[in-house]
């Protein structure tokens, strides 16, 4: 199966199954928004109650993890997504959090300049740099045809022009070298604009104020949220450093050019830890949540060979980040040996905190507005509030590090949607070989738990089955379907990854036994009635 081939029959599979819709989709939809369906809730909710089982709930702060430097405390946190705009202006999102982009002059699209693929054609001494946008599969396609075309040629006088062997993006080349390019929609040369910055915040207004006074943003992280609480949640639960703070929650980005099914959205969610520890053990937090992480994502079923932790090159950190690593993981609609980010894992040193205290934002400025000391430098402006910690064994004050852990929920679910897509051959009674797919997910995080099936629609055995099914439906996610014949409707859980089967047949009227079947083994075992609920939690938890 091609790539090209498994991503379309992934997006469709989850359509017709109800796990992921394109927003606004009556209406043409809207580029960058997916909704959830009646599957994809269950799929998404479970991966963020897993995580934050995990990470908060879970964590036990009397015990040391394994590899932890000391025992720490976890807390949860809920901010808004909009808040006082100065909180952008001394995160850096204000100034730095922006994206280049070229537009073309002629189709009127905008691309990120980063993202513009090509290569270099020469026909007859001319030399030209073909552009494209198409999948990786038809990247070479379609350069050739719009190469020939360009040049006034028909496909039978390919060898009359020649091809650079590296594909490039178009910020490799210098902006001499931009002069002669054809932009990825355009029979045209030199119809690309000089790359602009553009800022990925979405900007909105508070209140009546429709002008510059009520200016605010959508939150682009979660992050900011937990610096600018950092004092109140100290003070408020007599915590100890070090600690972390979760929390769970949409961000927006205005994304130049989202692709990828979910991969790129506009509007995603977040599950971000920030870690607040003593800079003399920072680097050691640093490796601990690096390496638990990567681990979790393991532990709910991504494949090893397919995930990997990239350490940042100097030139690719933040400007606030002294290291930061990314679990990546090597998506389908990827290049071979090309891996996509599905959470970074950052050393942000004590920037946040020491940015949001500096300073002092004077109450009669507009936010935002830029204020200047006497050499003409931007003063920052900070909330002035003191954003130390003391600590009251050592008696020692400082300003904490911090460690983020920042993953996104649908870049996960997304993930998880490509490993547990199969597709498996089984033959019909009719002896006949079919392809169907199976959905392996993770029991943890399956959308239903189990389904629940009487053999027939008589001699009792609704009833049974409608007994089970009320019990298993106070603890999970559970299905009940009495329609067709049980092999298909084991597929129909087989296709929506429930992990087991349960069913009420003639032996159960004689025993009160059923039967328990597993989706990837298709193992079938009996247990008493009484024991189903049981059976089933201690498989799932
Ligand atoms: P990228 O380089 O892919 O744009 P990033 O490095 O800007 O990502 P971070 O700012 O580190 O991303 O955000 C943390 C996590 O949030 C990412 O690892 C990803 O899982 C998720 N995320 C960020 N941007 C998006 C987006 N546009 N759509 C979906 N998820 C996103």
């Amino acid at each position: 199966m091609t790539v090209e081939n498994l991503m379309d029959k992934l997006v469709a599979h989850c359509k017709a199954n109800g796990f992921m819709f394109q927003s606004s989709e009556i209406y043409g939809g809207l580029n960058g928004f997916w909704d959830y369906g009646p599957l994809g809730v269950e799929l998404k909710r479970n991966i963020k109650e897993a995580w934050w089982k995990d990470m908060y709930q879970n964590h036990n702060e009397l015990a040391q993890p394994q590899n932890a430097p000391s025992t720490y405390d976890m807390v949860g946190l809920d901010c808004t997504i909009i808040m006082h705009p100065q909180v952008w202006k001394c995160s850096g999102h204000y100034d730095l959090f922006h994206d280049y982009m070229v537009d073309c002059r002629k189709t009127k699209k905008r691309y990120r300049f980063d993202q513009v693929r090509g290569r270099w054609v020469t026909h007859d001494q001319k030399r030209v740099f073909v552009t494209t946008m198409a999948e990786p599969e038809q990247e070479q396609e379609d350069i050739t045809r719009r190469a020939l075309k360009l040049f006034n040629l028909r496909s039978k006088d390919i060898e009359k022009i020649q091809f650079e062997e590296r594909v490039l993006t178009l910020d490799k080349l210098t902006s001499a070298e931009r002069a002669n390019l054809l932009g990825p929609d355009t029979d045209e040369i030199g119809t690309l604009t000089d790359p602009r910055e553009f800022n990925l915040m979405f900007k909105t207004y508070v209140g009546a104020l429709s002008g510059e006074e009520g200016a605010a943003f959508l939150r682009p992280e979660t992050a900011q949220g937990i610096f600018v609480n950092f004092k109140n949640v100290v003070d408020s639960t007599r915590i100890r450093v070090p600690f972390g703070v979760a929390q769970i929650g949409k961000s927006f980005r205005n994304e130049i050019t989202p692709r990828n099914f979910t991969f790129r959205s506009r509007e995603f969610e977040q599950m971000e830890i920030e870690f607040f520890c003593h800079p003399n053990q920072s680097a050691d937090w640093y490796q601990y949540w690096r390496n638990r992480r990567l681990q979790w994502y393991k532990d709910l079923g991504l494949d090893s060979e397919r995930l990997r932790l990239r350490e940042h090159e100097q030139d690719e950190l933040s400007h606030y980040s002294c290291g930061t690593a990314d679990i990546e993981y090597a998506f389908p609609f990827l290049p071979p040996g090309e891996y996509g980010e599905l959470e970074g894992i950052a050393h942000r040193g004590d920037f946040d905190l020491r940015s949001h205290s500096e300073g002092k934002l004077d109450p009669k400025k507009r936010p935002l507005e830029v204020e200047v000391d006497e050499q003409g430098s931007p003063r920052h402006r900070g909330s002035g509030k003191d954003l130390t910690y003391r600590d009251d064994l050592t008696s020692e004050r400082f300003t904490p590090h911090v460690i983020e852990p920042s993953a996104g929920a649908d870049r996960a679910m997304l993930a998880f949607l490509c490993q547990a897509y199969t597709e498996v051959q089984s033959s019909e009674s009719g002896g006949k070989f079919e392809s169907r797919v199976v959905m392996r997910f993770h029991p943890r995080i399956a959308p239903y738990k189990a389904a629940v099936l009487p053999l027939v629609k008589k001699d009792g055995m609704p009833e049974i089955a409608a007994e089970i099914y009320g019990a298993l439906k106070k603890k999970f996610n559970v299905f009940y379907d009495e329609k067709a014949a049980i092999g298909k409707r084991y597929w129909r859980q087989d296709k929506i990854g429930t992990p087991y089967c349960i069913t009420v047949d003639s032996q159960t009227l004689v025993d009160r036994t059923v039967t328990i079947r597993e989706r990837d083994s298709m193992e079938q075992w009996r247990v008493p009635i009484d024991s189903v609920v049981a059976e089933i939690e201690k498989r799932i938890c």
